[in-house]
């Protein structure tokens, strides 16, 4: 048993992806001896799991799965007017990106310094804004699935040639 243990522990899970959760440190082992995983969820959210959960399926998500775009916290507080979409278009195609998760969710992210615009984004169009903890004093919002198709649709008429191409990438990959 003792020796399974070592065995895990010499297992570094960084980089991988388990269901929705993201691992993206390796943190120290519980008192047991199990190795602790700083993850990140498809959501956005961030949380410790432990090695072995990672491993028997245990944790596939921060629980978010099936009720994120019911979530009260992930709608939107404002209805955009036409400057506000435009002017998301400008931060978009300046810090924005967007891809696919492993399961196909299509996912909109900019990254900032200053949280305050991604408030701005989060109370527009909805999704969610986090702290990175591999790089201090950098904010990220999260937007997915349905909301993330739609406002990309949205600002799409607003972008340069370069920044339509990668979407219309992500969409038909
Ligand atoms: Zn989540």
């Amino acid at each position: 048993m003792a020796d399974a243990r070592i065995a895990w522990n010499a297992i570094d899970h960084t980089g991988e992806r388990f269901g929705q959760w993201e691992v993206f440190k390796r943190l120290g082992s519980q008192k047991w001896g199990c190795a602790k995983y700083l993850c990140r969820c498809d959501c956005g959210k961030e949380k410790e799991v432990s090695g072995r959960h990672l491993r028997l399926r245990q944790s596939l998500s921060c629980g978010c799965k099936r009720n994120h775009l019911d979530n009260p916290k992930t709608k939107p507080s404002e209805h955009p007017k036409i400057i506000d979409i435009a002017w998301a278009s400008g931060i978009y195609e300046g810090e924005g990106c967007c891809n696919k998760t492993v399961q196909g969710t299509m996912r909109v992210i900019i990254g900032q310094k200053d949280p305050y615009i991604l408030h701005k984004l989060q109370s527009l169009f909805g999704g969610s804004v986090s702290k990175t903890r591999s790089k201090s004093n950098f904010n990220v919002w999260n937007l997915y699935s349905v909301r993330a198709r739609g406002f990309l649709m949205t600002i799409f008429t607003f972008l340069s040639p370069r920044r339509k191409e990668q979407i219309k990438l992500a969409f038909s990959n």
